[in-house]
This record gives structure tokens, sequence and C-alpha cells, in this order.
């Protein structure tokens, strides 16, 4: 009885936790009572697909429509959104934007275009 287990409980190696994939102890069951679905060793949540949605999706549906305090390119306005991609307080604000970096595309392009004039 004694060779059982010999080899297999070597400790991780200190600091390296971080580089494994993360999965969780196998032969877990959903804590959920009177279920018995057997859950993923790559599960972090302690409840099965179908229990989960009451107790852990909650927290990220959450974190999506979190909103966030941002100013605005254009004109430096306070604003709060829930996308983490706007840039701007408002559609004017970003229209406006898109406008003068047009003007400046095209002053950048007629530059180029003296320029060459000016070399021909
Ligand atoms: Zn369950
Ligand atoms: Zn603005």
């Amino acid at each position: 009885m004694e060779v059982e287990n010999k080899g297999s409980l070597e400790p991780l190696a200190p600091g390296r936790r971080s580089d494994r994939v993360r999965y969780y102890r196998e032969g877990r069951v959903c804590v959920e009572p009177g279920c018995t679905t057997v859950l993923s060793i790559y599960n972090p949540s302690s409840r099965c697909a179908v229990h989960q949605r009451r107790a852990d999706v909650i927290p990220l549906r959450r974190l999506e429509s979190e909103e966030m305090e941002r100013s605005c390119a254009q004109c430096g306005a306070t604003f709060t959104t829930t996308n983490p991609r706007r840039k701007y307080c408002s559609s004017r604000c970003r229209s406006h934007a898109f406008a003068e970096r047009e003007k400046l595309a095209r002053r950048a392009a007629v530059a180029i275009e003296e320029r060459e004039r000016a070399a021909a």
C-alpha cells in the first residue's frame, strides 16, 4: 500500500503556477442541491451550466454595463459611457472630429502635391 501515490505528490515548482493552463479539481459535482452534473475541470464555477446562470453570470453582466467616466477627445467635456471604445461625448463632437481629420488629411495631401509640383 505504500507504493500508492508515490511520485504524484510532488509540489509544483514555485512561481511557475501562472504559466500553466488553469484547471480545477477533477470530479467536482454541481453544488446545487439535487444536481448530479459533473463539472468540467476547466469550469471555474462550482455549478453546472444550468445552475450557473443564477449565481455567476450576474457579475459578468454588471461588468459589461459598467459606466466609466471619460473626457471627450474633441471638446474635452467629461461624459459617462458603457462603451470602452467611445471617444466623444456626442455625435456632434464625433462628426466634428471626423471633419477636422479630413481637413488635415486634405491639407497634407495638398502639401505633398505642391512639393511634388515644386520638384518637377
Ligand atoms: Zn447543476
Ligand atoms: Zn465633446
